[in-house]
């Protein structure tokens, strides 16, 4: 899951980046206006949390903007302005979700899984495709054979994307975007290694290779 962190306050961003990265997201981060408007539009993220404070545009024009330029990615403002007027400004720009400084990072996160679940119309935290279940709380995997292993971050990260896009043939390009960050190797060979680790976990007919156009996820038998 690939997510936009716009925020100018590096302490926070310090302490929010390895919590979102072990609740299997992706960060890439803007510490201005300019820059969080222009990477929303330039690459697909799965939702975005936006401060309203921020050097050279302020977010809540960055949040009219995207939304004016039709962007529908799901954002989460997190902001210090936290009087109900800012947040009915804030919902009216085109916010999802809106989340008063301080906060508990457990609640930003609660926050986050409820607009991901709505995004893409899950009801629990628990996704499930052909007999494959994937607990994204636990990060665990149970397979069609009733095993449950536990992921690393990488083959989570992979996983999810694909039981969240059931029936699709993914590319590497797409799948390395929404699995790594920014300018870590986006080696497609690697993205083949972890595949092919689902693969054996989950029953070899479970990601099916299209040769030159990516994977899907398949209904698996183990
Ligand atoms: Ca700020």
């Amino acid at each position: 899951m690939k997510l936009l962190l716009a925020e100018d306050d590096p302490a926070l961003v310090e302490y929010l980046r390895p919590r979102l990265k072990r609740a299997g997201y992706a960060v890439e981060w803007a510490d201005n206006g300019v820059d969080a408007e222009f990477l929303a539009q330039e690459e697909s993220f799965d939702v975005i949390v936006l401060d309203l404070g921020l050097p050279q545009r302020p977010g809540l024009e960055v949040l009219r903007n995207w939304r004016a330029g039709k962007l529908q990615t799901p954002v989460l403002i997190l902001t210090a302005r936290d009087s109900w007027q800012e947040r009915v400004d804030g919902l009216k720009a085109g916010a999802d979700d809106y989340l008063g400084k301080p906060f508990r990072f457990e609640e930003l996160a609660a926050r986050l899984e409820a607009l991901l679940r709505r995004r893409f119309g899950h009801a629990d935290n628990r996704l499930q495709h052909g007999g494959i279940i994937l607990d994204q709380d636990e990060q665990t995997v149970t397979t069609p054979r009733g095993d449950k292993l536990q992921l690393t971050a990488i083959e989570f990260r992979l996983l999810r994307y694909l039981m969240l896009h059931p029936g699709k043939i993914v590319s590497k390009t797409e799948l390395s975007e929404h699995v790594y960050e920014e300018e870590q190797i986006k080696d497609s060979n690697v993205i083949e290694v972890y595949i092919n680790r689902l693969r054996a976990a989950l029953g070899k007919s479970s990601i099916r290779t299209f040769r030159g156009q990516g994977y899907r996820l398949d209904d698996s038998q183990a």
